[in-house]
């Protein structure tokens, strides 16, 4: 089926999952999936940041908050029933929500490891199999014959080793080995599923590395693009892997980082 420039990357009709969409990275994402026509389910902890779902309602969009800690096995476990039993028929899903930790690694303490491969790789893996388990009874988009997409957050830890974050390191790095297992068994199906791994962008997450001069300093030295990311760079990319203009896009981890890993 051809398709012209707005079909591509229209998302209208469908209705996307998005968690760690309360703030940075994923609110960026979330909002950017409902300017291009989505509606979306946004997984955070409590009601009570409602900023992300006032955004996406201002656009027209839907936007539901359904609450779940992706640090507790049991209640990830049971949310993707929750959310489908809801109604929502979800055809696009980002797992964003992620923590760090740091700590040399002599010193790490089991707990801060335990906590970050649950929810940076265990919770990601619950929600790509069972929201991927749903996208598979999906009937096929006529003509494209796709059923959803699926778009991990990666890092750039998930090539390199980073400095004092073995648990993240070790998590982001499987997300990029998950994302290509998934995508061999799905992409057939109609289930493209990509990793967007951006580079060093400021957040509350990455405070900790502006805020200590000497670090900033060389990580900005050595990004060619000048500059750190801001979460609003990672919208188009996320767009552009919900969207039919990635159709033929899969088991790829998508590096957005200003020419990073370039050098
Ligand atoms: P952030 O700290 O601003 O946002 C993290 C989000 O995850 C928040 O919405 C937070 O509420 C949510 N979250 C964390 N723990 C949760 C839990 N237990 N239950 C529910 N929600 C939880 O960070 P960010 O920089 O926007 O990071 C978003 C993603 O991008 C993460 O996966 C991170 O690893 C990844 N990433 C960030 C950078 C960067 O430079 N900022 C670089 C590479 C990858």
């Amino acid at each position: 089926m051809a398709l012209n420039f707005p079909q591509l990357f229209s998302l209208k009709g469908r209705t996307a999952l998005v968690t760690g969409g309360t703030r940075g990275i994923g609110a960026q994402m979330a909002v950017g999936l409902a300017e291009a026509g989505a509606d979306v389910v946004i997984i955070q902890r409590d009601t009570g940041n409602t900023n992300t779902k006032t955004a996406i309602e201002a656009l027209g969009r839907k936007a539901y908050i359904i609450t779940a800690d992706l640090s507790d096995q049991e209640e990830v476990s049971a949310l993707t029933k929750r959310v489908l039993d809801e109604g929502h028929d979800i055809s696009i899903l980002i797992t964003c929500a992620g923590i760090q930790r740091r700590h040399p690694a002599h010193l790490f303490p089991q707990s801060d490891w335990n906590e970050v491969i649950q929810v940076n790789l265990t919770t990601v893996w619950t929600l790509c199999r069972d929201v991927g388990a749903h996208m598979l009874t999906r009937t096929p988009e006529a003509g494209t014959n796709h059923r959803g997409s699926i778009i991990n957050i990666a890092s750039l830890t998930t090539f390199q080793g980073g400095l004092n974050v073995p648990a993240y390191a070790a998590a982001k790095g499987a997300i990029g080995q998950l994302t290509k297992a998934l995508s061999n068994e799905w992409a057939s199906k109609g289930v493209n599923v990509n990793a967007i791994a951006p580079g060093y962008i400021a957040t509350d997450m990455t405070q900790a590395l502006l805020d200590d001069p000497e670090r900033s300093a060389s990580i900005l030295d050595r990004i060619p693009a000048r500059r750190w990311g801001s979460p609003e760079d990672m919208k188009g990319p996320a767009v552009f892997l919900a969207s039919r203009a990635s159709l033929y896009v899969s088991g790829e981890v998508l590096t957005v980082d200003g020419g990073w890993m370039g050098r």
